[in-house]
């Protein structure tokens, strides 16, 4: 706290990584005041209408590992365990077929659910551990220029096709012949090989905005922050010892936390640091596409069902049952990371691949009529992680920080990384200095 009161912080952004910094800013005694353009808090993460449904903006996982947004949940008064429903990692087909891993600890569930798959030769699944034995021994690092279809190249066609490659494009939103294998290896440690129950699923049983969104906002007015919605910030102007910020009124901060999109943040910083700008717009972006279903009396055999994607025919590379987890019976969403081939060729044409392939894994079409509910293609959804890619730095300036799934760190974009980076920025801006 500064001589004349608490100190100031301005937060530009209400994203999970803006809110996260709004929280430890708050937790650290500061003044704070938090601005989001939309209506609604939650940015990429948020929930939406859609006629009389509310959909998220996308279906998001969650797993075991991500240990900061589980903290940010119990901070703003969220029980993990009512709104996320934990299961044992499974990639397992319509037919319940592929890897399911069960029990602890982590190395040995790995190597069980390996030697136990159905369908794999044994070559295939012996070179798996083989290669994950190695990976271990040199503690995840890798060539920092390796791409994910690099580092398993060597490993059969089934292990590539029904485990690597799902697994990178759900992490990292990104194609395996383009994603980074070091960032890969980094994921695969901190959720396969770490702590028991990191490499849980937790799927979300309500909507997103009440997992950390409207929580955090109500958590932030009981501790007396301004959250403003529906204002955007036009720009951030140096003043002696702070910085001024303009939206729809003017006022004065000790310290700003930017954690706004990185096109909306480069705009921002443009005269003030020149090159942190540029490496936020150099960035490239993967869109995802969630298409949702209605189908009518299905039951999937699990929340969670692996389908097999092709550029060809079929886009998406899960299926998620709303019926198991949000009492939405009948409800499916189809999702489709990865997918700007897919955006290219239209959301029609998209739509009615995913549609299609949701009817193939149901295994009877006349059992269950298919109708489209909604499509939402996010066209920005996350960077595209490629080998050796420049993030720009969490410090932009004196008392200017930024935070966002897409700031240097050790994780591709997702709300773990998105929350950490607040978490990190917030307490930053929180100090002086
Ligand atoms: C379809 C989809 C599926 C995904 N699936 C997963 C998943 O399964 N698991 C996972 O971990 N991650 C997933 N992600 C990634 C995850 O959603 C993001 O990493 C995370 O939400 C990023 O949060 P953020 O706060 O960094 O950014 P954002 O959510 O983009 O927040 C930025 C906020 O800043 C606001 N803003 C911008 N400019 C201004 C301004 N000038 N003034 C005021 N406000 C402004 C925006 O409106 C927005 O609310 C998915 C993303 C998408 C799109």
């Amino acid at each position: 706290m500064s001589a004349a009161g608490p100190r100031r912080v301005a937060v530009i952004g209400g994203g999970w990584a803006g809110l996260a910094a709004a929280v430890e800013c708050v937790g650290r005694r500061c003044a704070v005041t938090l601005f989001e353009m939309a209506d609604r808090l939650g940015g990429r993460a948020r929930t939406v209408q859609a006629g009389t449904a509310l959909l998220d903006n996308g279906q998001h996982i969650l797993i075991g590992a991500y240990a900061q947004t589980l903290a940010l949940m119990r901070r703003v008064g969220v029980d993990p365990h009512r709104v996320l429903l934990r299961l044992p990692l499974q990639l397992v087909d319509a037919q319940g077929r592929g890897l399911a891993l069960k029990g602890n600890p982590p190395w040995l569930a790995f190597a069980r659910a390996v030697l136990r798959h159905p369908d794999w030769p044994l070559i295939q699944r012996l070179r798996l551990l083989r290669a994950a034995g190695s990976w271990t021994l040199r503690s995840f690092h890798c060539d920092a220029a390796a791409t994910v279809s690099e580092l398993a190249g060597h490993l059969g066609h089934d292990v590539r096709t029904q485990l690597i490659e799902p697994l990178c494009v759900a992490a990292l939103n990104t194609p395996v012949a383009q994603a980074s294998a070091a960032v890969f290896l980094r994921v695969l440690r901190d959720a396969l090989f770490s702590a028991p129950g990191s490499a849980d699923l937790l799927l979300p049983r309500v909507p997103l905005s009440d997992l950390v969104p409207e929580p955090a906002r109500q958590w932030l007015e009981a501790h007396g922050a301004d959250v403003l919605s529906g204002q955007r910030v036009q720009a951030i102007e140096p003043i002696d010892g702070g910085w001024r910020i303009i939206a729809a009124g003017v006022d004065d901060y000790d310290a700003v936390v930017l954690a706004c999109s990185a096109n909306e943040a480069a705009r921002l910083v443009e005269s003030i640091n020149p090159a942190w700008a540029n490496a936020a717009r150099a960035l490239r972006f993967e869109p995802i596409a969630t298409v949702y279903v209605e189908a009518t009396g299905a039951r999937l055999q699990g929340p969670m069902t692996l389908l097999h994607a092709d550029e060809g025919h079929a886009p998406a590379q899960f299926m998620f049952d709303h019926g198991q987890t949000h009492g939405a019976y009948g409800r499916l969403a189809l999702v489709a990371s990865g997918a700007s081939r897919w955006v290219a060729r239209g959301v029609p044409a998209l739509q009615e691949a995913a549609i299609e392939q949701a009817a193939h894994a149901l295994g009877a079409p006349a059992r269950c009529e298919l109708r489209p509910l909604r499509t939402l293609v996010e066209k920005r959804a996350t960077f595209l992680c490629t080998p050796g890619l420049h993030r720009p730095a969490a410090q932009v300036a004196a008392h200017l920080w930024a935070a966002g799934d897409f700031i240097s760190g050790p994780y591709p974009a997702t709300l773990e990384g998105a929350v950490r980076s607040g978490v990190a920025a917030g307490n930053a801006a929180a100090l002086a200095g």
